[in-house]
């Protein structure tokens, strides 16, 4: 209440801002954002409706105006050079038209979740995340995928890699500093693997905070790289033959300023709540996965051979398995979901982590007497689709009507766009822009 109202202060007062953009994202995980003229906005901040009937997946014919009510705190200025003059934005709750909170906006059902833990434990999850990313030649290399078949690099460079005016290493210095500017707490970047690819690291952050970082991340990035006459591009698997695009999550907990996953006598230098959480994980991790995972491309990037997991285990070294055991200590004790892709929705893939570690059903105990026989995740959108939609566990956890329109949204989209044999990407995967 009190920052509504010193928030609201600083806009009326403020004679640069104009308008007022309001964001939020749909269960797929796209960003949509209204503008609000500001002295509306500042009129009618408690009475904010929408049409929500043409947001895939989010709102039926009958349904369609939904309310929106603004996180006061989430509450950012965008960097006037590349946004432009003026410009602010703040993340709004998705609600039914009698205020209730709506089902498929999982930013609030996440802040939910993680408040309702806060209360009864005293417990704050937090993530952080390495979004790793291509850059590729043209302004509209994604819009145009379907008439050229193929994205074009724009640096040869490697991992560390950096030439002198190479725009890789251009677009990350300037991405990077917006970030900066705008309050974020990035640890590094660097161009990554392939060519023209490039990540971003961040310090960890409490979980509804790492969501909103990845929608700004990817906002700005795809802003700064259309400036540069360039695509930033968060496809799984845009090129064949080279590394993918991933988003790992780091997670841990805390409590009253200790890091909960953190024992030096346990297995990996992990405490027991630490491999409790992650053997849930695991015990779920085939119906788990189009959280992870919800396009048909990132099935393509699933593959060991270039750093992306598929084994459904855990280890301190191997990158082929879901969850590494980061070297660790007091402080950085995490544990690393490396199978997620940078096109999943940040806010259901906290909340569905979250649920799965902490309530999730663990499984049968493994038979030490025999060798474990290796798990995989799956290796299409079929089966992932498949296995998601049989899992109770999930039905329960998302709801219901959730459960089952996630499903249906995903077979959708896999139906229209066949198994494609030969090109890796096909037109019809590249649906996140
Ligand atoms: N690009 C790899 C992936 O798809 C990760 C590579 C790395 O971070 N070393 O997950
Ligand atoms: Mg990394
Ligand atoms: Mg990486
Ligand atoms: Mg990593």
């Amino acid at each position: 209440e009190q920052i509504r109202e010193e928030r609201m202060a600083y806009l009326a007062g403020e004679k640069r801002i104009k308008a007022v953009t309001v964001a939020f994202t749909d269960i797929e995980g796209r960003l949509h954002m209204l503008d609000y003229d500001k002295k509306y906005l500042l009129k009618s901040y408690d009475n904010l409706t929408f049409d929500g009937s043409s947001i895939r997946g989010f709102s039926a014919q009958a349904e369609s105006d939904l309310r929106l009510a603004i996180d006061w705190p989430a509450f950012y200025w965008l960097p006037a050079d590349i946004f432009g003059a003026g410009k602010v934005l703040v993340f709004g709750f998705v609600m039914e038209k009698d205020g209730t909170p709506y089902a498929s906006d999982f930013r609030a059902r996440l802040r939910e979740a993680t408040e309702t833990l806060y209360a009864r434990e005293g417990i704050v999850m937090n993530a952080a995340n390495e979004i790793e990313g291509f850059l590729f030649k043209g302004r509209d290399a994604e819009r145009h995928y379907h008439e050229t078949n193929a994205f074009e690099f724009i640096s040869t460079g490697g991992y560390y890699h950096s030439l002198p005016g190479d725009s890789l290493r251009a677009f990350i210095d300037t991405s990077a500093e917006a970030q900066r500017a705008m309050g974020f707490s990035n640890e590094k970047d660097h161009p990554e693997v392939a060519p023209s690819q490039f990540e971003m690291n961040y310090k960890y952050a409490e979980l509804n905070v790492a969501a909103d970082q990845v929608q700004l991340y990817k906002l700005l990035a795809r802003q700064v790289a259309a400036q540069m006459g360039l695509t930033a591009s968060f496809l799984p698997k845009p090129v064949a033959g080279v590394n993918g695009n991933g988003m790992h999550t780091n997670i841990s907990a805390n409590k009253d300023g200790k890091n909960l996953y953190f024992d030096a006598k346990g297995r990996d230098g992990l405490s027991a709540k630490a491999w409790d959480f992650l053997n849930r994980i695991l015990a779920n991790a085939a119906e788990l996965c189009l959280v992870l995972n919800p396009s048909v491309n990132a099935y393509r990037r699933l593959d060991p051979h270039f750093e992306a997991p598929n084994q459904i285990k855990v280890s301190p070294t191997d990158r082929g398995s879901m969850i590494r055991i980061p070297l660790g200590n007091e402080q950085s004790a995490r544990i690393e979901v490396r199978s997620v892709g940078p096109d999943a929705n940040p806010y259901m893939l906290y909340y569905a982590l979250l649920k799965t570690g902490l309530e999730g059903p663990s499984g049968e105990p493994e038979d030490t007497t025999k060798r474990p026989r290796t798990r995989f995740l799956p290796d299409n959108i079929f089966d992932a689709i498949r296995l998601f939609k049989g899992s109770r566990f999930l039905a329960d956890a998302l709801g219901e009507d959730i459960h089952a329109k996630f499903a249906e949204v995903k077979l959708l989209q896999a139906e229209r766009c066949p198994k494609a044999l030969g090109a890796i990407v096909k037109a019809c995967e590249i649906q996140f822009h």
